[in-house]
């Protein structure tokens, strides 16, 4: 079986390494991939959101199967082109079709869903530039910090967490009617602040049944102690040790079936990871979001950790079996650290020379925003590698990834020295 992963991060690069590592995968694409994905495939130069480029990777080489990696390409359809396409409709993507894609697509669908399907969330009203006096009046219910999200996709910047009501009612107002974050802000969600500690939990789901996979937690902001502007990852610990057993069967029986019973219910034939963004508010779980991919820097640490056939599971979900697979996670901690250009999540330089990133040998080197120019390796975005290791304690992995990280370098490079510092 040939394979055509969507995207060109750390978490495709961790797709493209568990892939190759099973017996029933021939060869491995990645479109358009990096300098890792490169060592284990064939990167094809297209876009993913190119339907029509990506139905011509996957003729030309004889493709049995569609990974998709970012959102951009499930919320604009490519499952749905796919099924319509009579040439390549036998071919699955593992990835749900715009209808399920919508849970991430739309923040006001998927508190709509929450709330149909009495899955516990934030308490939330929307409103669009007809109802913004009432979405001030809305506001005026709640007591601070005030939480505002623009409906659509906004490169992670759509949420706005504000500490004074007059700020509030100012942003709803830039959003609605001045379109802060373009068509993404026609509609606002406004949202109860849930004060607690956040982590992530990823399902793996063929629209019948699932598989819990491992918990994870990340790191976002750029500076040490959790401050500084927002990035799209800094680090990642897997499993998460707050989130004991008797959190997870909450977060199953409330969260995870009625997701799973309600997408059935509505006639959602979802196939694919669903990423639940959770806040444990004195040990109960609150929805914050769904995404409908696995997130990165999370896959860099909740993969290495499942020792099952990843291409086995796969194989489940495209043909609805997922019951039938032998699923196995190792106890081993993992945690990854992510290289960064200096000066990210701002403006940073492109094009410095990676050196000794293939020296390692304690860790997962999972390359991100990186390219091959003339036999080097050379950055090509704001996160630019992640170094997974595994220990018996999180302290244990951290110490095998920060040695790791001593042999590898380029000119400005910045990571985060305090990755769980707040689980040790
Ligand atoms: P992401 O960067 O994860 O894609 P997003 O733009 O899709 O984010 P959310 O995940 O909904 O938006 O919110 C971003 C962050 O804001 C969350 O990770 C969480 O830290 C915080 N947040 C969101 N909603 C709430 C809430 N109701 N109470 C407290 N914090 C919240």
């Amino acid at each position: 079986m040939n394979i055509l992963i969507l995207g060109s991060g750390g978490r495709e690069h961790a797709f493209t390494l568990k892939l190759s590592q099973s017996n029933k995968v021939d060869k491995l694409f990645i479109a358009p991939g990096n300098a890792g994905t490169q060592k284990l495939g064939t990167n094809v130069n297209i876009n993913p959101t190119d339907f029509e480029a990506v139905k011509k990777v996957v003729l030309d080489h004889e493709i049995g199967m569609v990974v998709v990696g970012p959102e951009a390409p499930l919320v604009d359809g490519v499952h749905d082109f796919f099924l319509q396409d009579k040439d390549i409709k036998n071919v699955p993507v593992i990835g749900p079709k715009k209808d399920g894609a919508l849970l991430e697509g739309s923040k006001d669908f998927s508190k709509q869903f929450m709330e149909k399907h009495q899955i516990p969330t934030a308490r939330y009203q929307s409103f669009n530039s007809e109802t913004l006096e009432e979405g001030k009046q809305f506001l005026e219910t709640f007591n601070p910090p005030y939480v505002l999200k623009a409906d659509g996709l906004a490169a992670g910047k759509g949420v706005l967490i504000l500490n004074s009501l007059e700020e509030a009612k100012r942003e709803l107002e830039e959003m609605l009617s001045n379109k802060k974050f373009g068509d993404a802000s026609s509609t606002v969600v406004i949202e109860e602040f849930l004060d607690g500690i956040e982590l992530s939990v990823f399902v793996l789901t063929d629209g019948k049944g699932y598989k819990v996979l491992p918990s994870a937690k990340d790191y976002k902001r750029i500076g040490e102690g959790d401050t500084g502007l927002n990035t799209g990852g800094m680090g990642a610990i897997s499993p998460v040790p707050f989130a004991n057993q008797e959190f997870l069967d909450k977060v199953e029986e409330r969260v995870i079936k009625p997701t799973i019973d309600g997408l059935q219910q509505d006639g959602i034939d979802y196939r694919g990871f669903i990423f639940i963004g959770l806040m444990n508010v004195g040990g109960d779980p609150y929805v914050i979001e769904y995404n409908v991919r696995m997130g990165d820097p999370e896959t860099e640490v909740v993969l290495p950790r499942i020792t099952s056939d990843l291409y086995d599971l796969f194989e489940g979900v495209a043909n609805q079996t997922l019951h039938e697979k032998t699923y196995e996670v190792t106890a081993k901690v993992a945690t990854t650290v992510m290289l960064v250009s200096g000066g990210y999540p701002e403006t940073y330089e492109k094009g410095k020379k990676i050196s000794g990133a293939d020296a390692v040998t304690e860790s997962i080197v999972y390359h991100a925003g990186t390219t091959e120019k003339e036999d080097s390796i050379i950055t090509n975005g704001g996160r630019v590698i992640a170094v997974t290791s595994f220990g018996d304690t999180i302290q244990e992995a951290l110490d095998v990834s920060y040695k790791s990280i001593e042999a590898i370098s380029f000119e400005k490079m910045n990571y985060r020295k305090d990755i769980g510092f707040d689980l040790i």
